[in-house]
């Protein structure tokens, strides 16, 4: 069960906040026919026939000590969520790993989704302004999710609540493309889930890691890379983003962390068995 990896000179944790909600996957998937996922069902889906999806941030540091500290998505939040009754457990799960929110140096969002930037802001009970929850933290966001949701027709209520007010509290760096968040580690656009979703891509002594965000949602699109979720917003535009990462993830042996695979086995190669591209869990 691999939570944690090292990538040359960094050290990679994935961070759970959250299970998320069981997800009928003709719900999910509406275009894939149900007898399409049979090949799958024993490892993608669980025995009733769901998608059991992980909210899952991660943390990079430098194994030195040295360097900032890197928080990749800030998951659902602060509220208690109706399937667990729970709220997201990410701040605890931190402070189990020795970080404490005034730790955290930047916020890089893969996307900006409201399981992925649930944590940013915390409102005050009284008067609801916010305030950051990682005092000291740049929250850097894509440019382009910030120039579509922003847009009063693409109003988003968990953009509204948790990236806005980033601004006013001085805490935004917008994206452009490949930016560089330490030596070594870089923002690589892969647009389509969202117009700016990102991936973070780690290149230190000579191995390469990447975060994956929400280039793929379950381990069965690894194999079937047109298959997308009704979440995606430019499908045409996803699939070709994850067909060309998952190629070079796999030709160029990278380590992939996944941001919605079940905990233990979201952090994997993208390998090809007997003709197929599949997952395999490190
Ligand atoms: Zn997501």
């Amino acid at each position: 069960m691999t939570t944690s990896l090292t990538i040359g000179d960094y050290e990679v944790t994935a961070v759970l906040d959250s299970p998320g909600p069981p997800r009928d996957p003709s719900t999910v998937f509406p275009t894939v026919p149900a007898k399409d996922w049979d090949p799958y069902r024993s490892f993608a889906l669980d025995s009733e026939g769901m998608w059991l999806p992980d909210w899952c941030s991660h943390i990079i540091r430098a194994a030195s000590g040295e360097g900032p500290v890197i928080l990749v998505d800030s998951g659902m939040g602060d509220v208690v969520h109706q399937h667990t009754g729970k709220k997201g457990q990410l701040l605890n799960n931190l402070a189990a790993l020795g970080i404490q929110p005034e730790d955290v140096d930047i916020v890089v969002t893969t996307h900006c989704h409201g399981d992925h930037i649930g944590w940013n802001v915390a409102y005050g009970e009284g008067n609801g302004t916010p305030a950051l929850t990682f005092p000291s933290a740049t929250h850097w966001i894509a440019a382009r999710d910030w120039g579509h949701y922003t847009k009063p027709e693409n109003s988003n209520p968990a953009f509204d609540k948790s990236v806005k007010p980033l601004k006013q509290l001085g805490a935004l760096k917008l994206v452009e493309g490949v930016e560089q968040l330490a030596p070594g580690i870089t923002t690589l656009p892969t647009n389509g889930h969202t117009p700016g979703h990102q991936c973070v891509l780690i290149e230190s002594g000579g191995d390469t890691g990447v975060l994956t965000g929400d280039l793929f949602h379950n381990v069965v699109q690894v194999t079937e890379q047109t298959w997308c979720p009704t979440f995606d917003w430019n499908t045409d535009m996803s699939t070709e983003s994850r067909q060309r990462l998952l190629n070079r993830a796999m030709n160029e042996r990278w380590t992939v962390f996944t941001g919605h695979l079940p905990t233990g086995t979201s952090i994997g190669n993208i390998v090809s068995e007997a003709g197929k591209t599949v997952w395999k869990a490190l």
